[in-house]
């Protein structure tokens, strides 16, 4: 067959000749935005490769273990590997912890004792957490355990309400809980350094104070971490940046040896903790995503912002907008009209490698006041560093949009997002 055009093979799979020429243009503009995310991502890439040359990471360590696990070899290293490249003394990384939620559990649960306070100093904390902290009552909830939680507003310039935290610290307050993603709110993204600023702060005042970060989403979009800013303890899950796309499952914490060490015996049991936990064979996996996840992450990043400049060049509020900065990857867009967020998760669902025939419905969803729409067609169910869209059916009608494992496929999934709204009668 004859080599064909771009724009003919992108007929072919239903974009008009009008979105495509659109978003290329836009796209045109975006080669310096574009190069400094190729740059970061190359440092993170010198930042994964040194840390397994230094730990000498060898075909060995890549074989699974089973039953218990004592001296598994590869998932040690793999731990290693993780807090050299968060530059922290220990690393928890576990196909064991089932999600973000979970790990974030164990951290904390791990660390707080009755009587201990949690503060989130950023506002509400992500949905899920909710139960978890028993901010709405759940069994098994840490509040079920006399932990009790406080939480200071963000102000509504979005800075931080230094007064409001100074005076919510009291003798029983023992972690910080910083949220470094929006996650589903519309506040913006903490970046590493407001992170840092805001650590300092409190250490200043209370330097007992654990201080621990979700950084679900986070991961190698900027140059440094949390932890390189003083946290105690940075968590996340796997199958979101770390994981590169490849981990099938999975979460972490790194952090000080003591924090980490604490939310291993909760994961485990108490005296076991990081000694045991067969890796069944997902240590090669967990490796090898890991050595893609920088690469991966700026995929999703370029896709972030290709549709933040397609879609405010159309005159929708984007969050963050077409030129800010960013520290996750998520893209917030805000359509004002239930059938265009439709439209818009079901061109993303459209363009998908796995399910691409599946037309998603909004739906009532156990834990929402609305129903929810998502769109994806993932190769690890429910991945949301593969191309993913969700939002709930209110106002304003906004869209989370994440990830996409190569920028040529998010690309795609913003210009086939489109096409749909153009078939439903968008103008251009
Ligand atoms: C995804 C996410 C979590 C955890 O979610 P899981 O679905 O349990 O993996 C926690 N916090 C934030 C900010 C997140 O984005």
């Amino acid at each position: 067959m004859m080599e064909q055009t771009m724009e003919h093979l992108y007929e072919q799979m239903g974009i008009d000749r009008a979105v495509y020429t659109f978003c290329e243009q836009i796209e045109e503009g975006l080669t310096e935005r574009f190069q400094a995310i190729d740059r970061t991502a190359a440092y993170n890439q010198m930042k994964v490769l040194h840390a397994m040359q230094q730990n000498q990471l060898s075909e060995a360590h890549l074989f699974p273990s089973t039953g218990y696990g004592y001296n598994d070899i590869g998932r040690d290293t793999l731990e290693r590997i993780y807090a050299d490249v968060f530059h922290t003394e220990e690393a928890l990384v576990r196909p064991h912890i089932t999600c973000g939620t979970h790990a974030l559990h164990i951290a904390l649960a791990g660390n707080l004792r009755p009587g201990d306070e949690i503060l989130s100093p950023v506002g509400k904390p992500y949905d899920t957490l909710d139960e978890v902290i028993g901010i709405r009552p759940s069994a098994g909830s840490l509040a079920e355990y006399g932990i009790t939680y406080r939480q200071v507003d963000l102000l509504a310039d979005g800075s931080f309400d230094w007064e409001g935290i100074r005076n919510a610290i009291r003798p029983q307050t023992r972690l910080i809980e910083i949220q470094r993603s929006k996650g589903y709110a519309s506040r913006r993204t903490l970046s590493v350094e407001q992170i840092g600023t805001l650590i300092a702060f409190l250490k200043g005042i209370r330097p007992d104070l654990i201080c621990m970060v979700d950084n679900c989403y986070g991961e190698f979009v900027e140059r440094i971490e949390p932890t390189d800013v003083g946290a105690d303890m940075a968590v996340g899950s796997l199958i979101k940046n770390p994981g590169g796309g490849l981990a099938p499952i999975g979460g972490y914490i790194v952090g000080t040896r003591e924090c980490v060490e604490r939310a291993a015996y909760r994961l485990t049991a108490p005296a076991l903790g990081k000694e045991l936990g067969a890796s069944l064979g997902v240590t090669a996996t967990f490796m090898q995503g890991l050595f893609l996840a920088p690469t991966v992450t700026a995929a999703a990043l370029k896709g972030a912002v290709l549709a933040a400049n397609v879609y405010e060049s159309l005159g929708f509020r984007t969050i963050p907008n077409a030129t800010e900065e960013r520290s996750d990857i998520i893209q917030a867009v805000e359509f004002g009209q239930a059938d265009l967020l439709i439209a818009f998760c079901e061109g993303i669902q459209a363009a998908a490698p796995v399910d691409s025939h599946v037309r998603p419905t909004p739906w009532a969803m156990p834990g929402y006041d609305s129903e929810v729409i998502m769109a994806a067609g993932a190769f690890v169910s429910g991945s949301s560093i593969e191309l993913s869209a969700d939002g709930p059916i209110k106002p304003p009608y906004t869209a989370f949009f994440q990830g996409g494992l190569t920028y040529p496929h998010a690309r795609f999934g913003i210009m086939k997002s489109l096409q749909r709204m153009v078939d439903k009668g968008l103008k251009l």
